[in-house]
């Protein structure tokens, strides 16, 4: 069993994020911590002048909303943790900075692209300090 479980979900890939959880909470104990992060991707600031004001302020709030409900959907606790960044360094960085000791990521599906396993999923992968479970 993991104390410290992270399960990283894709706002867009919902369906994938809940089986991740289904996973992370039979690799948890009792006491076990699980985290769901979403990172909001992080973009230029002359990228950003282009987009509506507020619209990373939305997307954090949507995150919240959306893991705050599937979290509540479960009967055991279950912490929600939104960041902006790079995507896999942010993973990378929330993973060392609650000391968690098992990473849940889905990846693409094999034959989805010329990669067996995804951009993100590769890269948590190799650079991880702790154990990670890839769900294809
Ligand atoms: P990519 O599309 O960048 O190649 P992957 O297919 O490797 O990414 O994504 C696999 C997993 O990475 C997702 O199932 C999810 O666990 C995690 N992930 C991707 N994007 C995000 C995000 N914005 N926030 C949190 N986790 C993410």
């Amino acid at each position: 069993m993991h104390n410290t479980v992270l399960v990283p979900i894709d706002m867009a890939h919902l369906k994938e994020g809940k089986s991740t959880i289904d996973i992370a909470l039979q690799n948890a104990g009792e006491s076990s911590q699980v985290i769901l992060l979403n990172v909001i991707e992080d973009i230029p600031s002359w990228a950003a002048a282009q987009l509506p004001q507020g619209t990373i302020e939305r997307s954090k709030q949507h995150a919240r909303k959306e893991l705050n409900s599937i979290a509540q959907s479960y009967s055991v606790p279950i912490e929600i943790d939104i960041r902006l960044g790079h995507t896999y360094k942010v993973i990378l960085d929330v993973a060392d900075e609650k000391e968690v000791d098992l990473i849940v990521i889905a990846s693409h599906r094999p034959g989805f692209q010329d990669y067996y396993l995804g951009s993100t999923a590769a890269k948590v992968v190799r650079h991880a300090n702790c154990s990670v479970h890839v769900v294809r």
